[in-house]
Formats: C-alpha cells, sequence, structure tokens
C-alpha cells in the first residue's frame, strides 16, 4: 500500500460499524496496518476482508473495552510485533441511559463510565510507551458537542458527563506529551453522522439528512498523519476547523 500513512500502525476501538470501521477503512486505504477493536467478531471478519480487498492489512482484537487486563495485553502484544504504536484513534463509545440523572440505574452509569472514560485512560497507560517510541506518534480521542457545549441537554447526563471527562483526559496527556515526545493529541468532534448511535439519540430524524462516517474518515486520517502538527485541541468537522480551548469568561 501507499499513501501518507503508509506502514504506520494503527489502533482504532469501536471498528466494528460507523464512525471507527469508516476510519479504519481510511486508514488502512493510506497504507497504515490497522489494529481493530471492538466486541463483533463477525463485523470486525467483514471489515478485514474489505481492507484485503483495498489491499491493505489489519489485526483483529475482538475484545470488551470493560476487560482492562485485555487493554494491558494489547499494549504487551503490540509491543511484542512492532516495539511502537503510530497512531491511537480512540473512538469507541456509548450512549449510557437517556433519563433524567436520579432516574440513572447505577449499573448503567458505570458502564458508561468505564467504556467511555476509564477503558481510554487504560488505553494510555497500557500504550503511552508505545506511542512515545513512534517518531511520530498520534492519538485522537472522539468525543461530542455533548462534552463541552455551553448548554448541557437534560437527560443525557451520562454521555455529557463522559464526555468532558474523556477531553480532559486526553487535554491532560496532551500537556504531558507536548514537551516530551513527538506525540500529538487532538479531540475529535464528529457531530452528528449516520450511523446506529445517532438512530438512538434521534430516532425521528431523517438519517439521509445526516452526512456520513465515510465523509468525517479522511479528515480524521489527516490528524494522524505525521505531518500534523497541533496538540491539545478540537477539531470540529461541522465548522471543518481546529478550536482552541478556554476558560469560561
Ligand atoms: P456506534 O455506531 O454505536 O459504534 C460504536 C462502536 O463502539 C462500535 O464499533 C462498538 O462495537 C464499539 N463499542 C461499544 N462498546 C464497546 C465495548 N464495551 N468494547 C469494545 N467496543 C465497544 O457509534 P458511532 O456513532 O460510530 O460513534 C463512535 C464515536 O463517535 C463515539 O465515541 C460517539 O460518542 C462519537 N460521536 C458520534 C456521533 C454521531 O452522530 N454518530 C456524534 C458525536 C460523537 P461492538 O458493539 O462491536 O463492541
Amino acid at each position: 500500500m501507499s499513501g501518507i500513512l503508509k506502514d504506520r500502525i494503527a489502533l482504532v476501538t469501536g471498528a466494528s460499524r460507523g464512525i471507527g470501521r469508516a476510519v479504519a477503512l481510511e486508514l488502512a486505504r493510506q497504507g497504515a496496518h490497522v489494529i481493530a477493536l471492538a466486541r463483533t467478531q463477525g463485523a470486525l471478519e467483514e471489515l478485514d476482508d474489505e481492507i484485503r480487498k483495498l489491499g491493505g492489512e489489519a489485526t483483529l482484537v475482538p475484545c470488551d473495552l470493560k476487560d482492562f487486563d485485555a487493554l494491558d495485553r494489547l499494549g504487551a502484544a503490540i509491543y511484542e510485533r512492532w516495539k511502537k504504536l503510530d497512531i491511537l484513534v480512540a473512538n469507541a463509545g456509548i450512549l449510557g441511559p437517556i433519563t433524567p440523572i436520579s432516574h440513572i440505574d447505577p449499573p448503567k452509569w458505570d458502564e458508561a463510565i468505564q467504556v467511555n472514560v476509564t477503558a481510554n485512560y487504560r488505553l494510555i497507560r497500557s500504550l503511552d510507551i508505545l506511542l512515545r517510541a513512534s517518531d511520530a506518534g498520534r492519538a485522537v480521542f472522539v468525543s461530542s458537542g455533548a462534552g463541552h457545549k455551553a448548554n448541557f441537554s437534560p437527560y443525557r447526563a451520562a454521555y455529557s458527563v463522559t464526555k468532558a471527562a474523556l477531553e480532559g483526559l486526553a487535554r491532560t496527556y496532551a500537556a504531558e506529551t507536548v514537551t516530551t515526545s513527538p506525540v500529538k493529541v487532538m479531540i475529535a468532534n464528529p457531530g452528528p453522522l449516520r450511523t446506529k448511535m445517532r438512530a438512538a439519540v434521534a430516532p425521528g430524524e431523517d438519517p439521509m439528512s445526516l452526512r456520513t462516517p465515510e465523509e468525517f474518515a479522511p479528515k480524521l486520517a489527516a490528524l494522524c498523519a505525521p505531518s500534523w502538527t497541533q496538540s491539545g485541541q478540537l477539531y470540529d468537522f461541522a465548522s471543518d476547523s481546529v478550536k482552541s480551548f478556554k476558560a469560561p469568561e
């Protein structure tokens, strides 16, 4: 494979469908070897077939992100095979319950925290040394406007709180890597895209009115390139621009 990501090693979480699948295909199209993680093995195998048709290569990791020991083992396995990781796309996420805060079932709250926040901390814990071993390590955390908009929506506390926490995690990781390594860390906000998650958030919406993960994927891939220079900022797909975080005024 040729392309700007030729021979880069890229881990994509949530690669079985939606945004993660489109990003995995785009990274492979641009030459990366994709390590594709999700729970649904059959969907990962279909992705593998698609990547092979493009002339690319993938490694499949059927895994639940709540299995934190598995994330430690993944880091060790990547070290054994490649000694480094060039790209982490931390995309997998869940919506969590849509209900008033006082009605949230505690296990559902815990699951949202585990998948949307703790798993990403555990990925950084497992993979930081490998990203630093790359000549141009890139980490992109897929968040949402729900994590930073001025007025939070009611009934979506699990999602908003976990995306705000994810952004805090990513921005802290950016601060920890900026002067000590070539690693660049970005947060990406896809905005509403035509996926299963969006259909669950807005069931009355015409999916054909939305842009697709395939339109977003090349933009996210650009954040993964060795030539990308910014860190600790937000890429916003709706405006196709990079935005800085500001303290409230
Ligand atoms: P989606 O269609 O629901 O896909 C979610 C992906 O995450 C699937 O591949 C799923 O795979 C994986 N996943 C969920 N729980 C997992 C777990 N416990 N372990 C491993 N993998 C898990 O969602 P999407 O719309 O593509 O969203 C992707 C990201 O974009 C999310 O972080 C979401 O918050 C963000 N986002 C989406 C939109 C939108 O409009 N679509 C807008 C803003 C932000 P398995 O089920 O196979 O495990």
